[in-house]
């Protein structure tokens, strides 16, 4: 049994189709990577199985079917997302960032014990508790990005270009920390733009290619792949 599961999954905006018929599959514990190029659907398709967006076809998640649920469904039901840009509210404070990660949540104290938990996994976070987000820089954005989506609880997290717009020794420090989440037992399903930092990362991965996934498979295998190296890996 799959953690997530898509078939003929599509997505429209009115006429226009982004999505065209997907069909992925994220088991317990795995770290998967979804790469392609600007425009393929990726972003798309993440806003989909988070509810941000309608979707046709099927998605399970924990053998569910899930048709028409709002995010804050999904979250109580195990799945987070960390937006492309981040999506942080700039005017609040950084604390105030996190404890809204945890708004569905009646338990508080171990919502307290996740808030040190995040603190102790960013403490750039813990120094900047009080400051205004809006004037983080883009890799403490990120941060507290990630650590609001796990004050959710969630089993499956999905995360939108982590690495964009980040100084390579941010992005390592980034990616630290996703293998730290992931080795605490949460699932990832990682989009990516830079193809090489996400295949060397995934067990897994998928390309998607105009709202549809081209090639699969286990990553060190695409990294062989003469078109994956041709057409995403700049070889
Ligand atoms: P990128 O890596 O550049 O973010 P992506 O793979 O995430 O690309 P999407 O953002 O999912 O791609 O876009 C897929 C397609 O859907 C593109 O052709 C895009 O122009 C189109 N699209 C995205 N958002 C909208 C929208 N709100 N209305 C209409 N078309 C859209």
């Amino acid at each position: 049994m799959s953690l997530l599961s898509l078939s003929d999954f599509r997505v429209s905006y009115g006429g226009i189709k982004a999505v065209k018929g997907v069909s992925l599959t994220v088991e317990y514990g795995e770290v998967i990577a979804l790469i392609g190029s600007n425009g393929a659907g990726k972003t798309t398709l993440l806003k989909a199985i988070c509810g941000l967006l309608k979707f046709e076809g099927n998605l399970k998640l924990d053998n569910n079917q899930i048709k028409n649920l709002r995010c804050d469904q999904l979250v109580k039901r195990g799945l987070s997302m960390v937006p492309e840009g981040r999506g942080i509210f700039g005017r609040l404070t950084v604390s105030e960032n996190i404890l809204m990660g945890a708004f569905l949540r009646k338990d508080k104290i171990t919502v307290r014990r996740d808030i040190s938990q995040v603190y102790e996994m960013f403490p750039r976070l813990a120094e900047r508790r009080g400051q205004v987000a809006g004037t983080l820089s883009g890799g403490e954005q990120q941060m507290l990005a990630i650590g609001r989506a796990l004050m959710g609880r969630p089993k499956l997290l999905l995360l939108d270009e982590p690495s964009m717009g980040l100084a390579p020794i941010m992005v390592e420090k980034i990616f630290e920390v996703i293998h730290q989440i992931s080795i605490s037992n949460v699932t990832i399903l990682l989009v990516e733009q830079n193809a090489k930092l996400a295949l060397e990362f995934a067990s897994r991965a998928y390309v998607m290619e105009s709202g549809s996934i081209s090639l699969q498979g286990r990553s060190s295998e695409l990294m062989k792949d003469s078109l994956v190296k041709q057409a995403y890996l700049g070889e």
